[in-house]
Parts: structure tokens; sequence; C-alpha cells
């Protein structure tokens, strides 16, 4: 189970925010290194962490090594698929 690493609350008084990249601007270079000014907009960027949130002490942390909420044990789809 996830607790609060600052007032240690933990079940229901803390949840969890799977956060996502956004919008990105891919550019490309050539085997030269010269970097194509023309980007093209990527509208979905990639899972970028979990972090956890308090709602006893508003405390709002990251939580190591998760990159999706998957990644927790605590999620009934835990060890199903692999990145
Ligand atoms: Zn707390």
């Amino acid at each position: 189970m996830i607790c609060c690493p600052q007032c240690r609350a933990k079940g229901e008084d803390v949840y969890l925010q799977e956060i996502w990249a956004g919008d990105l601007i891919e550019f490309q270079q050539d085997q030269d290194g010269r970097i194509d000014p023309e980007g093209v907009l990527i509208q979905k960027g990639d899972p970028v962490k979990v972090q956890g949130v308090c709602c006893r002490c508003l405390h709002r942390w990251t939580l190591r090594g998760v990159f999706q909420i998957i990644n927790l044990p605590g999620h009934p789809d835990h060890g199903k698929y692999r990145r």
C-alpha cells in the first residue's frame, strides 16, 4: 500500500496520479547532425511518472521507479503486461 511519506496516511487518504507528457514536437536530424527546422507535432507523449497526493497533509511526491499505475502491486492488472 502507498503511504504518505510525510504524515504516514494511507488507504483512502492517499490518491495516485499518472502523469503523461503533453504534446511534443519531434525534430529529425540528418547524418551530418543538421536538424530539420520543420518539426512534427506529436499529440501524445509517454507516461512520465506516478505521483502520490495526500488528502490529509496535502503532500505530493513522486513514486520511485514507477512510470505507470499498472506498475504498482495494488493495481488489479499488475504483472499482466510487460513493457
Ligand atoms: Zn500526508
